[in-house]
């Protein structure tokens, strides 16, 4: 199918998800995850109108960035390594996957300006993941205070691969309450308004949770 079909298909779920939690349509982005496709497929993503693109790896960002002319916002979700802050840093508009201090601290030494950074958390505490823990994410944005380059946007979760439903809302549900607490402390550092959850198996649970970004890739470009 083409993107401009799935696009269509996805955006009715998001507006019928808002809606059936009283919220509107427009405070959700798709973040358009392009990183098991083609550059042509990622154009005609852009072409359907998505302005925020995904890319997990460094080869691909550049790839994609040089094939489309920079014509997108860019969101790095996959885990940065340290080594990789210097190439990476400054060709990004959101970073999703800030987990460590010493990630924190290289973002500060190569970025040229400030970075918004999602806290990512590891809400279903499964030992692969990366994240955060949910009783550690506080403490966490508290010493972020000292790198003036990064500003927490908000957080970010994977949730589990299950069908189930109510681990998964339950999985979103918890996301979302660290972030209207962290929120309501008011660092300067840390406005922390977003929510990065759901992707293409779970994204219309997470909307009705508060996500508003969703990351889609299979759904929308194909695998
Ligand atoms: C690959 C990826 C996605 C998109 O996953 P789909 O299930 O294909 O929609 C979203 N977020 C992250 C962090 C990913 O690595």
């Amino acid at each position: 199918m083409e993107v401009a079909a799935k696009a269509l298909d996805i955006q009715t779920r998001l507006k019928q998800a808002a809606e059936r939690s009283g919220r509107s349509s427009e405070d959700i982005q798709i973040v358009a995850v392009t990183k098991y496709v083609s550059n042509e497929r990622a154009k005609e993503a852009v072409e359907a109108g998505f302005t925020h693109l995904g890319e997990n790896r460094l080869e691909g960002l550049m790839e994609k960035q040089e094939y489309l002319q920079n014509k997108a916002s860019w969101h790095f979700i996959g885990s940065l390594q340290s080594r990789k802050v210097k190439d990476v840093i400054n060709k990004i508009d959101y970073l999703h996957s800030l987990d460590r201090l010493s990630l924190a601290k290289e973002i500060q030494k190569r970025s040229d300006g400030t970075v918004n950074c999602f806290i990512q958390v590891n809400v279903s505490g499964e030992g692969q993941k990366h994240g955060i823990a949910p009783e550690k994410v506080m403490e966490f944005i508290e010493q972020l205070s000292k790198y003036d380059k990064i500003r927490v946007a908000g957080l970010m979760t994977m949730a589990p691969h299950t069908k189930d439903e109510e681990l998964l809302r339950n999985c979103f549900k918890q996301l979302a309450n660290i972030q209207k607490e962290i929120h309501t402390c008011g660092m300067p550092h840390a406005p922390c308004t977003e929510l990065s959850m759901g992707m293409s198996n779970d994204y219309e649970i997470a909307i009705e949770e508060g996500a508003t970004f969703i990351r889609i890739g299979t759904a929308l470009v194909g695998e």
